[in-house]
């Protein structure tokens, strides 16, 4: 997920927020629950309430093809305004940047299906399992790291999450990671540190997540930066070996990081 909007997401209650949908015909997609009342930077929990979120359905689709060294071609599809349908090429890096990420990551975890990008009316992105939404800037170029950062959540948040918003960084660090990872295919180890030195924090706190009722687990500097960071320490330990590409091997690498301190905290 990359946040642009305006507001907070209504991270007190993520998942009764995104677990409720009850349909999405005529264009629209309902939900019930608690509803996110926003006031500015202070979101709060309402009376149960159910509300609309509209769903344009006269998206222009436009198919490229990812060609894997090893299976058949997978569609990547944008769904465009018809308005924008002449705009494709603003999403012109996902197809290398997956080919980018599986040599890191491994195969594209969905091939069978696709890989599609969906404009929807807001700010920032979704990643959803084969279809992220995009916010309808990233037509407009220069969203290629989001772009990247999204795909990236295919092999982790998607394929692999984790068991709880305790854990978020495990799906946020693996796709800021993923971006500066697609930075070292295309330009060589320098690009590597240059992005990852871009995605430096210099605040305090942890990349675990104590309450994700009312903490932030999007909080860009320790879930997204620090997150990375995290993958980027752990790649020194464990170096390039297969082990760091699956997601056994990562479990493993992490337990090995952590698994002494979470024993002696009590099994946090
Ligand atoms: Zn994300």
């Amino acid at each position: 997920m990359t946040r642009l909007m305006g507001f907070r997401w209504p991270s007190r209650f993520p998942q009764t927020w995104w677990s409720r949908p009850t349909g999405g015909s005529s264009g629209l997609i309902n939900f019930q629950g608690p509803a996110p009342a926003t006031d500015g930077e202070n979101p709060t929990l309402s009376p149960p309430t159910s509300f609309r979120w509209p769903s344009p359905t006269d998206y222009v689709a436009i198919t490229e093809w990812y060609v894997p060294q090893q299976s058949d071609s997978v569609p990547v599809v944008h769904y465009l305004y018809p308005e924008l349908a002449g705009n494709a090429g603003a999403f012109g890096v996902t197809v290398p940047a997956m080919g980018d990420l599986a040599s890191r990551f491994g195969p594209y975890p969905f091939p069978e299906e696709k890989y599609g990008q969906a404009l929807f009316p807001l700010g920032g992105a979704m990643e959803h399992q084969t279809c992220t939404s995009m916010g309808g800037w990233a037509a407009y170029g220069g969203w290629e790291w989001i772009i990247v950062h999204e795909l990236g959540h295919q092999w982790r948040g998607d394929m692999v999450t984790c068991a709880s918003f305790h854990d978020v960084w495990l799906n946020e660090g693996f796709a800021t990671y993923g971006e500066a990872l697609g930075q070292e295919v295309e330009g060589g180890v320098g690009a590597y540190h240059a992005a990852m030195a871009g995605n430096a924090y210099w605040g305090g706190g942890t990349v675990y997540v104590e309450n994700p009722e009312a903490d932030d687990i999007f909080d860009y500097g320790l879930s997204y930066q620090k997150g990375a960071h995290v993958l980027h320490m752990l790649r020194h330990v464990v170096g390039d070996s297969p082990c760091f590409r699956r997601p056994e091997g990562i479990r493993r690498a992490v337990c090995l990081l952590v698994g002494p301190h979470r024993r002696s905290s009590g099994g946090r």
